[in-house]
């Protein structure tokens, strides 16, 4: 598999934060930058700056009246009639408070995204990354789960606009993509597929296998709710079969990945029990799939993860060195035996060990001979097969 890629970044991305004690919290992409360049895996070369999207390209995903009030809180000191109207635009509760400086920051974090698909569909890189996206909760009218403006969506739709790409989004954050889902629920030219942690327990409470699209739409929208304590191998049986036939079905001009990594065990904030495996086999499959389907063309984003010491570093750079064909990535390749063996950079873990609560990893992977198995494994197993095949019943499968 041949072709470049491209890591998108600006500081401006690392103004998008709440306050200090928030888990959405920019330290997750300095950890993973600093992992990556102490493994020398990110050449200067690769990076391409961002810049703000346009309010023409954020109209093109939510309303006029949202981004005025975006605009409006954003001030250092809001006026008093626009504080409270907050709450009506999902501004004021404690997951997505509005904070000094918010438009330009997440204007320049869907700008991030938007300067990725242009690289790539102009054909300036085959791939490319752009780690500060992945705001999939944010809706047309109203912020929601650390979400201000949905940055995949304007991306998507800027796709659309300008080159009239087939787009097949795909989210595997193990919360349900459920912002872009409702922005091209009746679009037949873009594709969501999503694989989650069933919404009967986890925020936001969609992403049923029956949310499949509407009118022109219908079919072009899948869902795979997973049940809790999930573990690697439903997962990654899971993802796998559905996403081969998804992709094989809709043939997109162009994959749209989100790589929130809190389906993992330690994640704080669901209940999933998987490993760094699925999120070092996850981005193997997408990749192979943009080079069969798509000549290549991959734009992937951030999105969730909450064990920023633990787990994000790991999970992004293993991305990156996927997307980027790092010769690293081959010796994590599931099937060599001493791929967990692989350490860290000794580097990387004595700059950051001070500053972690907790132990920090000396691995690439996690050590499985540790975990218990979760007691219901079977039960769960068989559960997540009635929901894919539930989810691909009307998908056809290849002869
Ligand atoms: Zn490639
Ligand atoms: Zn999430």
């Amino acid at each position: 598999m041949s072709g470049s890629a491209s890591f998108v970044y600006h500081d401006q991305a690392m103004n998008y934060r709440f306050h200090d004690q928030h888990p959405f919290h920019p330290l997750r992409l300095q950890l993973t930058l600093d992992l990556l360049s102490a493994a020398s895996a990110l050449e200067p070369s690769r990076i391409i700056p961002s810049r703000p999207a346009t309010d023409e390209e954020l109209l093109s995903v939510h309303q006029p009246a949202y981004v005025e009030a975006v605009k409006a809180l954003s001030r250092r000191r809001p006026e008093a009639e626009w504080i409270k109207r907050a709450e009506e635009y999902g501004l004021a509760d404690e997951d997505t408070p509005y904070f000094a400086g918010m438009h330009e920051a997440a204007a320049y974090v869907a700008g991030g995204t938007v300067t990725a698909v242009e690289a790539v569909m102009s054909g300036r890189a085959a791939h490319a990354l752009h780690l500060g996206g992945g705001l999939h909760h944010a809706l047309s009218a109203k912020a929601a789960g650390f979400c201000v403006y949905n940055d995949a969506a304007v991306a998507i739709a800027y796709a659309r606009r300008r080159y009239g790409a087939r787009v097949l989004y795909v989210d595997t954050d193990v919360h349900h993509g459920d912002g872009v889902q409702w922005s091209f629920y009746s679009e037949p030219e873009v594709c969501t597929y999503s694989i989650h942690e069933t919404g009967k327990y986890l925020f936001p409470g969609t992403g049923s296998v029956s949310e499949r699209g509407e009118h022109l739409g219908y079919g072009a929208c899948m869902n795979i709710p997973l049940q809790p304590y999930t573990e690697d191998a439903s997962w990654l049986e899971c993802f796998e079969v559905s996403i081969r036939r998804l992709t094989d079905y809709f043939k997109p001009d162009l994959i749209v990945s989100l790589h929130g990594c809190d389906a993992h065990a330690l994640d704080p904030l669901s209940h999933m029990h998987c490993s760094l495996a699925i999120y070092n086999q996850m981005p193997a499959i997408l990749h192979e799939l943009a080079h069969t389907y798509c000549e290549g063309r991959w734009v992937a984003v951030g999105g969730g993860g909450y064990d920023m010491w633990r787990v994000v570093p790991r999970a992004w750079s293993l991305l990156w060195l996927e997307m980027s064909h790092h010769p690293l990535k081959r010796e994590l390749a599931p099937e060599r035996e001493s791929s967990h063996g692989i350490s860290l950079p000794q580097s990387w873990i004595d700059k950051w060990q001070d500053h972690s609560p907790v132990p920090l990893p000396s691995r690439w992977l996690d050590d499985l001979t540790r975990w218990e198995a979760m007691p219901r494994r079977a039960e769960i197993t068989a559960k997540n097969r009635e929901s894919l095949a539930v989810a691909l019943q009307d998908y056809p499968a290849k002869a």
